[in-house]
């Protein structure tokens, strides 16, 4: 019996939800939402598709006590930023939010793994490990996983290649300072570097970093367009949480703490790592070049830097 409880059923929650349901990804999908009658309603409407979908998922809306014999907690929860609020602000409040559900999922006697998709992701991740107490291994969040997507999509378009074909990797913050190591970007097992210097005409440097450019900007664009992103998350949600419940070892670029790797320690970012039944098996260490290197380091200033204004 594999079971999560999302908490948070707005539209990154319901868009995990539906997905999941879609990809019949676990046997139970328990519904938490701080608007309980928002909770019921997309319970009672997912089930309504039950007769439809190739899943007997148990689906319903319930309480914290129900994550004590959950595999994944995923938690999509959150408030949205007020005109004219800083961001530490926005953190804060959003650490508030945390802190009402972190407690009773803990007291429910909850030992499986938190997954975090809140923004700023990487911080909430750290939040959640510190509110928990949990070993790092069993709390991660969305980090890159969704920008690598991305990345991995636009790519595919310009060197017309299947997008599973193209290894490549968005890492840092899931946020303005997050970069592409390109020393790292492979077609098959070429690195794009030497297509560029076999193909000096059809393909260029500069047009990958507009693609890097696009990949940061993506979330910017698609919210003045449509208000708001959801569906790929949620995509990018169920598939860490299969990586976790089939035990896939799968890599993923989830935001995770780092121990040493980089020369960092104790920062939550979104880094190459192995994901299975424990959820953090354990980090993949690129071989970064110096200036990638100081785009880590960047990132992770920026994130402890947000970190140490939380009140915890
Ligand atoms: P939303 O406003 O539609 O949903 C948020 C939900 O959280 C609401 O249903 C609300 O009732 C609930 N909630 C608020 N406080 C709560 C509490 N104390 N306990 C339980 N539930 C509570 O927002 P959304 O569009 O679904 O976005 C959710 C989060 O996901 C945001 O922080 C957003 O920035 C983030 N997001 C992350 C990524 C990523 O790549 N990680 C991508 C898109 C959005």
């Amino acid at each position: 019996m594999k079971k999560i409880v999302l908490v948070g059923t707005g539209m990154v929650g319901m868009s995990f939800a539906y997905a999941a349901l879609n990809q019949n990804v676990c046997d139970e999908l328990v519904l938490i939402d701080i608007n309980k009658e928002r909770a019921f309603g997309e319970a009672m409407d997912l089930n309504h598709g039950l007769a439809f979908s190739k899943s007997s998922m148990k689906i319903y809306s319930g309480e914290y006590t129900d994550c004590s014999d959950a595999d994944i907690v995923v938690i999509c929860a959150g408030v949205a930023q007020k005109e004219g609020e800083t961001r530490l602000e926005l953190l804060n409040r959003n650490t508030g939010v945390f802190k009402s559900i972190i407690s009773p999922v803990c007291e429910s006697g909850f030992d499986g793994i938190f997954l975090v998709a809140t923004n700023p992701v990487d911080i909430m991740t750290r939040v959640t490990k510190e509110l928990s107490g949990f070993p790092k291994n069993k709390v991660l969040g969305t980090g890159t996983t969704l920008d690598s997507a991305r990345l991995r999509y636009l790519m595919g378009e310009y060197f017309d290649i299947n997008p599973r074909s193209v290894h490549a990797y968005v890492m840092g913050e899931h946020g303005d300072s997050e970069f592409v190591p390109w020393s790292q970007a492979l077609l098959s097992t070429k690195p794009v570097h030497n297509i560029i210097l076999d193909n000096p005409e059809q393909y260029k440097m500069p047009d990958l970093e507009k693609i890097e450019e696009e990949v940061r900007n993506s979330a910017y664009k698609i919210i003045k367009a449509k208000g708001a992103t959801y569906y790929g998350i949620g995509m990018a949600i169920v598939q860490i949480c299969r990586a976790i419940l089939q035990n896939e070892n799968s890599v993923l670029t989830v935001s995770c703490q780092l121990d040493g790797e980089y020369g960092h320690k104790d920062t939550y970012v979104g880094t190459p790592a192995i994901i299975n039944q424990n959820g953090v098996k354990s980090l993949i260490e690129l071989s970064l070049t110096g200036r990638e290197m100081n785009k880590l380091n960047k990132s992770c200033q920026v994130l402890d830097d947000y970190f140490a204004g939380i009140e915890l």
